[in-house]
């Protein structure tokens, strides 16, 4: 197990506050790792940190929004002060967000880049330095299984997925040479917040369901195991990858 081994390793979990952050936070934490989570709500934040702390290695949270420039760069800053090094980096917190493409809304268009996409950019910029004088790391980002899938009314949230694909793909072959692995996982149907908002009372949530190999929605914890791999030297040859965790949903019959 020594390869999945996280001891003196410290990550950064973007919208770890509750979700598929808090249980990919879980993942890391159960293999050693020091975390630090962040969400824009503190109150959030300090309620997942007392909960995670439970279970062993150091926990934090950072009351930040992934939208701004300043304090991505601050995150990461405060990060490495807490833990003097930075090894790991997940850039999770994410927004959805649902209209036609004749019906489209520019500014919730760039509120959506914003958060998904742009912020991905800004905190991998910002961690790189970082994780390069560690010797090696892992960058893991959380797109989604409807690049994989053409839904009419995601046309923002797909796009801004997709384009966190294209972009972890650059930094894997740019970053390569530092020992530094990026991946990406494209969740399935998940049982969060942002699902229980509206998509589990459409019709899509039946749907999804039956099309799903497993015969069920997953949750968060789902995404813990391969999280806690993707973010090891158990990984190491694997990178530039987008990976779905999905039940069998997207290849389903
Ligand atoms: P939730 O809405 O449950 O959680 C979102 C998290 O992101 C929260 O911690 C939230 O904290 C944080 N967040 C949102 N906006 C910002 C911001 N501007 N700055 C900082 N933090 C922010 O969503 P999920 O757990 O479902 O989603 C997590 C990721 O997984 C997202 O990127 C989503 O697109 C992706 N995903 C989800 C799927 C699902 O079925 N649930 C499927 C495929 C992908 P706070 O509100 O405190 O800021």
């Amino acid at each position: 197990m020594h390869r999945f081994n996280l001891d003196g390793k410290v990550a950064i979990v973007t919208g770890g506050n509750r979700g598929i952050g808090s249980g990919i936070a879980r993942g890391l934490l159960e293999c050693g790792a020091s975390v630090v989570i962040t969400g824009r709500s503190s109150e959030r934040n300090d309620s997942m940190v007392a909960e995670l702390r439970k279970i062993g290695p150091p926990v934090s949270a950072i009351t930040m929004d992934v939208s701004d420039e300043h304090q991505c760069h601050s995150t990461v800053q405060e990060t490495v002060r807490r833990h003097g090094r930075l090894d790991i980096l997940v850039n999770n917190a994410g927004i959805g967000g649902s209209q036609l493409p004749h019906e489209s809304d520019i500014s919730a268009w760039h509120r959506i880049m914003n958060t998904n996409l742009t912020s991905v950019v800004i905190m991998s910029k910002a961690a790189y330095p970082e994780i390069k004088k560690a010797g090696a790391g892992k960058i893991l980002n959380v797109g989604s299984m409807g690049t994989e899938l053409a839904v009419a009314g995601l046309g923002a949230y797909i796009a801004s997925k997709a384009g966190i694909v294209a972009f972890g793909r650059s930094c894997s072959a740019a970053w390569a040479a530092d020992n530094i692995q990026v991946n990406t996982v494209l969740p399935g149907y998940i049982d969060t917040e942002m699902t229980q908002a509206r998509l589990q009372k459409s019709p899509f949530h039946g749907r999804w369901i039956e099309r799903t190999a497993a015969g069920r929605i997953g949750t968060p914890d789902d995404l813990a195991g391969i999280a806690a791999f993707l973010c090891s030297s158990a990984s190491d040859f694997i990178t530039g990858q987008d990976i779905l965790v999905d039940g069998g949903l997207v290849r389903g019959a």
